[in-house]
């Protein structure tokens, strides 16, 4: 276990942004979390990064960052419905997806092909393609820096919402996630309400559904649509879609007839933020090396050199004139360190 000081966070991050790190500790057991807390020597401010794919570092991390690196997965439970596995959190969170597919356990295919590590995945209830990982989480277990001890919070106590639970809110930079307890289904129950998953099911030609086509036609949208990290710096969605009141959305409909929504409940819907940021002019903007990507405008890009700041000051403009345009604030789904 080595600690390394004044460390370039560029390699961790799927911005690209060259931020050193005060402290740097990379982890890969969870047996170390108690003498890490009990260590007097180390900064009392810790924080965690996984694949660093939903930071925006804007300046020097200050404190200990501890990079979560703790592998392994055990199968726990078993009934003739279910099986439960509790996967150690630094597990990258699409080989879990391929783990799980290969052995038939099905819950989490929509989710295939999002960046980053096991841990994060409840941090902000990560979704995609009509499916949330709350679905399958049974509970998480995390160190509490401050209680000096691992507490199990069931699914209930996360408070799961949109893109958002309690490790965001409360608990954000308290506690380090090592494992989360799924529970997975033996026989699936596809989710393919996504117009867009049916019409790349038929375009594969694709006669049988199951939870491996179900992955592979996610896997060929998102590889069509998103840039990839490994090429041009991004944090995937920079900002949430809006839920807004169903009344708001009649008034706004009124004026402008195009845009679109999805019902969340009888009072509220969604509102696609790529939408509004395209139709305020931004797709494809490119100012120095910070940018709109030009197939998606909820994704926000460091095409090499850019730097945090200007990142977050795009974001800031982009925020200003969708609430000029339409009254709807955005909010951001990155965390800006
Ligand atoms: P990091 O970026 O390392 O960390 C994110 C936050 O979680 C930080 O605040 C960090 O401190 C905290 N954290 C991380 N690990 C732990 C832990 N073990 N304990 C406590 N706190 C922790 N997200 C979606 O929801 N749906 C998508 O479809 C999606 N698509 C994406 C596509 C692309 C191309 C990219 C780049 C990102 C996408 N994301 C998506 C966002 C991102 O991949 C997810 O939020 C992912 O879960 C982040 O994981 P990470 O390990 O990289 O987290
Ligand atoms: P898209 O299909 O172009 O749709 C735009 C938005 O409309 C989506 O964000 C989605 O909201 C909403 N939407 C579309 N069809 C819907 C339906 N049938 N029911 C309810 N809502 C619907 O979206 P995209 O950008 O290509 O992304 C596809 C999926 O991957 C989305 O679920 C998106 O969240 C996820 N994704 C997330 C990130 C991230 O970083 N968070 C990055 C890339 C992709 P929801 O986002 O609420 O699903």
């Amino acid at each position: 276990m080595k600690v390394h000081q004044h460390i370039s966070l560029k390699p961790y991050n799927t911005f690209g942004m060259d931020v050193p790190a005060e402290y740097f500790l990379e982890l890969d057991n969870e047996s170390l979390l108690p003498g890490i807390s009990a260590d007097i020597l180390l900064p009392k401010e810790k924080k965690v990064l996984g694949g660093g794919s939903n930071v925006l570092l804007t300046k020097p991390v200050s404190g200990l960052i501890l990079l979560n690196r703790i592998k392994g997965i055990e199968k726990t439970k078993e009934d003739d419905a279910h099986v439960w596995l509790r996967v150690q959190a630094g597990e990258v969170w699409h080989e879990l997806v391929m783990y799980a597919i290969a052995h038939g356990w099905a819950g989490i295919e929509n989710l295939a092909l999002i960046p980053g590590t096991v841990g994060a995945a409840p941090m902000q209830n990560i979704g995609a393609y009509g499916v949330e990982v709350k679905q399958t989480i049974e509970h998480v277990t995390a160190w509490h820096w401050e209680e000096e001890e691992f507490i199990t919070y069931s699914n209930e106590e996360c408070r799961f919402g949109y893109r958002d639970s309690i490790f965001k809110q409360e608990l954000k930079n308290k506690v380090f996630i090592n494992a989360v307890t799924f529970r997975l289904n033996k026989k699936p129950d596809f989710n393919t309400s996504y117009g867009a998953i049916e019409q790349e099911l038929q375009k594969m030609g694709v006669a049988d559904l199951s939870i491996k086509a179900i992955a592979d036609a996610v896997i060929a949208i998102r590889s069509s649509k998103l840039p990839d990290p490994k090429k041009i710096g991004n944090a995937g969605s920079f900002f949430k879609n809006p839920t807004i009141l169903f009344s708001q959305y009649q008034s706004l409909q009124a004026v402008h007839p195009a845009m679109p929504s999805y019902a969340v409940d009888a009072q509220h819907v969604k509102i696609p933020a790529g939408w509004l940021i395209e139709q305020c002019g931004w797709k494809g903007f490119r100012r120095g090396d910070a940018g709109v990507h030009e197939k998606q405008a909820l994704v926000l890009v460091n095409y090499e050199h850019s730097n945090g700041i200007e990142i977050w000051e795009l974001s800031t403009e982009i925020i200003a004139s969708v609430e000029e345009r339409y009254g709807i604030i955005l909010e951001r789904e990155v965390q800006v360190w």
